[in-house]
């Protein structure tokens, strides 16, 4: 499978900085893992704070004539590399599910997805509109320009070894800034591939920028230059919070996107069929390692005997494999630290008193593979409840009304996904308002799509400049 990512030119190993692939300083590299396997996929450069300094230094030039461009070339380079992304859509897929685990189809899926924020952005890219205010003066006028805020750190998680990349490099490519990206140590090369594509589509050198390696050495880096003026991050809330406190020295903006735990609400009144679909949907996508995934299945108590037997049925006939197996539905968990904690929360769960109803251990192919599993009668004293599992369990919690699953859905102080099912529209309405989430799916467990991004990301990448 190497070999065909070799083949195709898009097995890289060193990092980018203007435009140039280059090792560490110090020649350093770390082993990047097949999890499924633990067969070493590559080594790659293990870069930190020097290496960083030179791609900042690099952005920061390239930003002053990356800028200039008219939104309509930055534009053309954007649909050419979301082109190329989309006629390596087999080999980026290969790599994600080599280095990720995840199955090919979701690694395929998620190639479409990656590369849709680059043709969205694309677009949008001719569309950063100013405004012209009524004046306060009779002989003045006021005009707002808006313009790229300048160089953006963007670091990224593991489990969507493209989508996160693309979704902040597109929007910040698009309207002008200058990127120093750093995936996740887990999952560099689909990064590395991405970004050469970005290349050969005519993203000028030192544009987009890729580091990896000591991630604190990095994120360090990025965050004491004044030459950064942007972070955006997708990872835990315990490194996000260590980026926004970082940030406040050189008052940069950030765009955080952190942990979740969301509640996926099944009214008495839903569709049984919709929502065993939906809710095993969000459940088991990525075997469970979204942070959007369905943290806490709550099930009203006159539909959840039903709902669970159709619901273990459904988990039944999910195939846990090797991702390169055209049968696979569920891959393995990233590593071995995240099946510990995996265990470690069921454990939690049944020592106070849920039921294991299918699942609950290791899955007998042994590396990182845990079995699809479903726990009963989980409460809000559990682990399973107050914390993201980010593996393949799903905890299924009675509750009895409307007022008490709202309660129980918002108990929580992360707030990114929720999900509900039910075919009341008044209710719908009602409890999507009520729920203290970002995105609600309604009747839906997939719910992530490119075209909300542009209310979230376009703030943020601009510097508003009124003149008079
Ligand atoms: P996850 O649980 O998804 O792995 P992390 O927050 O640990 O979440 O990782 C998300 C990204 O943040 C990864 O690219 C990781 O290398 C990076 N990271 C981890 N620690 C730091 C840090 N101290 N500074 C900057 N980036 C970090």
């Amino acid at each position: 499978a190497m070999e065909k990512i070799r083949a195709a030119g898009l097995l890289r190993t060193r990092g980018l900085i203007g435009g140039k692939w280059v090792d560490a300083y110090d020649g350093k590299t770390i082993e990047v893992q097949n999890p499924a396997t633990g067969e070493v996929l590559a080594n790659v450069a293990c870069m930190g704070n020097r290496e960083t300094a030179d791609a900042i230094t690099s952005a920061n030039t390239t930003f002053y004539t990356w800028s200039k461009l008219t939104a309509s070339e930055r534009s053309k380079a954007l649909r050419k590399w979301h082109d190329l992304l989309m006629s390596h859509k087999e080999e980026l897929a290969l790599l994600m599910t080599l280095e990720q685990g995840k199955p090919m189809k979701e690694a395929l899926g998620e190639v479409n997805y990656g590369a849709s924020f680059i043709e969205f952005f694309a677009e949008e890219a001719k569309r950063v509109y100013g405004d012209i205010i009524p004046p306060t003066l009779a002989d003045r006028r006021l005009l707002v320009l808006k313009q790229p805020i300048g160089v953006v750190g963007a670091i990224t998680p593991w489990n969507f070894p493209l989508a996160m990349i693309t979704r902040k490099v597109g929007p910040a490519l698009a309207c002008g800034c200058t990127v120093v990206v750093k995936p996740s140590e887990f999952t560099p090369l689909t990064a590395l591939a991405a970004a050469d594509l970005a290349l050969q589509a005519g993203i000028p050198a030192g544009a987009l920028n890729v580091v990896m390696g000591n991630a604190p050495e990095i994120g360090d880096e990025l965050m004491q230059s004044t030459q950064v003026r942007k972070i955006t991050f997708t990872g835990s809330t315990a490194v996000g919070k260590k980026l926004m406190a970082g940030s406040a020295n050189t008052v940069k903006k950030v765009s955080l996107e952190l942990g979740g735990n969301a509640p996926c609400i099944v009214f008495d009144d839903a569709d049984i069929d919709v929502a065993v679909k939906g809710s095993l949907a969000a459940k088991f996508r990525n075997s469970g390692q979204t942070c959007v995934c369905a943290n806490r299945i709550l099930v009203q108590e006159g539909i959840y005997e039903k709902f669970a037997s159709a619901f273990v049925k459904a988990v039944q006939s999910l195939q846990v494999g090797n991702g390169l197996e055209e049968s696979t539905s569920q891959g393995p968990l990233i590593n071995e630290a995240a099946v510990q904690k995996v265990e470690k929360f069921v454990g939690d769960a049944t020592s106070k008193g849920a039921n294991i109803m299918l699942g609950g251990k290791r899955h007998s192919l042994g590396m990182s593979f845990y079995e699809p599993t479903v726990v009963g009668n989980v409460s809000n004293d559990m682990l399973l409840f107050s914390e993201e599992v980010f593996g393949p369990v799903a905890p299924l919690i009675p509750f009895k009304t409307e007022e008490e699953a709202i309660h129980l859905a918002n108990d929580t102080n992360a707030g990114l996904a929720a999900y509900m099912f039910t075919k009341n529209i008044a209710r719908s309405w009602r409890v999507s308002e009520a729920l203290e989430y970002g995105l609600v799916g309604v009747n839906e467990g997939l719910i992530s799509t490119e075209v909300i991004e542009r209310q979230i990301k376009s703030l943020n990448l601009l510097r508003y400049e009124p003149t008079m």
